[in-house]
């Protein structure tokens, strides 16, 4: 048994829809049907006003930074455990990341820290809802309120997710997706911008595709980025969408039988959760080693993977990065609840596609080495 810890499920439309890209030789971002289409259903799936589509979910995340008004010299508050893809797009725009330390439940940004690192150059907090759990938005957007400060999403693991029964992407001022190939859907590589703002919406749409003047098109009107989606990647977004809705109940269908599985092994087994408020999509079925498995990580995974069952390393907290330590951007003691996932979180198989049989074989043998190794 080989079992991947993720492949993209890939259906008949999407194929439809390139084909028809192709022959009309609409494959480039600029002309094309699907662009507008994958935007307008993406925007319709998320509730929100506007959606803008780009290259990559690194580049959704410059461009609501961008859009959002974030300037050279602001401190953005964000949440230490994350894709280093995050703290990249504040460091592009010439802004400081100040890492907050996580909630160990929702592993999302913890809102008790904010306030104590809020000063005159902070205008924006970046939150992230971390394999599929939302982060404690209520508690962020109060306190972003109070202090008139932007708030960012980045919703590149948490495509459905929901907080109060309401998606993300709208919650804040700019929400900024992926479609890498592991996410919740995919167009191979590609981004989007989720907004209410209409001119949010504009001005990441002028800068993704360079900031090409109104009436004279090559008087540009800012200097622009070239973060284009093209025809042929929102074609593959049109086939996803289709079935955006039952990729997410699989993936939460997973994590149940999982959580059946290990629920009696939480002494050194750390689970995903769901606050009450929480919808979590379940991106990837994050586990953390605990008590008696501390620092065992690499044996497990050698261990899995000696069996057919791929695995993958959790983050190292933006606090942990080294060449950060050595820019003198953080230190290592700024956030002690991230840390302690640095080094002992894996994630297990949870493509949508994993078969029952497939599940269980995983189960079985993580349960195995658990009880020979505690
Ligand atoms: C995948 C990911 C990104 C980057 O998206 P790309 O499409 O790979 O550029 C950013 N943030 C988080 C949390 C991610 O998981």
């Amino acid at each position: 048994m080989k079992i991947p810890v993720s492949r993209p499920l890939i259906g008949r439309l999407e194929s439809i829809y390139v084909n028809k890209a192709l022959q009309e030789g609409a494959i480039s971002g600029l002309y094309g049907d699907f662009i507008g289409r994958f935007e307008d259903e993406f925007a319709d799936f998320c509730g929100v006003d506007y959606a803008v589509s780009c290259s990559s979910g690194t580049a959704a995340l410059h461009l609501s930074l961008l859009a959002a008004g974030v300037l050279p010299g602001d401190e953005v508050l964000v949440s230490t455990l994350t894709n280093m893809a995050t703290i990249f797009a504040i460091l592009y725009i010439g802004a400081r990341p100040i890492p907050v330390d996580i909630e160990a439940n929702s592993l999302g940004i913890d809102p008790q820290y904010l306030e104590g690192k809020i000063n005159s150059k902070t205008t924006a907090i970046m939150v992230v809802h971390l394999f599929g759990h939302p982060a404690n938005m209520n508690k962020v957007i109060e306190i972003a309120n109070k202090h008139k400060l932007l708030v960012i999403e980045d919703c590149a693991e948490a495509h459905g997710a929901e907080v109060s029964r309401v998606k993300v992407g709208g919650l804040g001022s700019a929400g900024a997706f992926s479609f890498f190939a592991n996410k919740i859907i995919s167009t191979g590589e590609g981004g989007m911008v989720t907004t209410n703002s209409l001119e949010i919406a504009k001005k990441a749409r002028s800068l993704r595709s360079l900031a090409f003047g109104d009436a004279e098109k090559f008087m540009h009107v800012d200097v622009g980025y070239n973060y284009r989606m093209t025809n042929i990647q929102a074609a593959i977004g049109c086939g996803q969408m289709a079935m955006v809705e039952e990729l997410i109940s699989r993936r939460r269908e997973v994590a149940e039988y999982y959580n059946s599985r290990f629920e009696s092994y939480r002494d050194v087994l750390l689970l995903p959760s769901e606050a009450n408020w929480a919808k979590n999509v379940i991106w990837m079925y994050h586990v953390c080693l605990s008590g008696s498995m501390r620092g065992k990580r690499t044996l497990v995974r050698d261990m899995l993977l000696k069996e057919g069952v791929e695995t993958r390393d959790g983050f190292i907290p933006f606090n942990m990065q080294k060449i950060f330590i050595e820019s003198g951007l953080v230190t290592i003691e700024q956030c002690p609840v991230a840390n302690t996932f640095a080094f002992d979180s894996f994630y297990l198989p949870t493509g949508p596609d994993i078969s029952k049989n497939e599940m269980e074989f995983v189960a079985d043998r993580l349960l195995n080495i658990l009880i020979q190794l505690r």
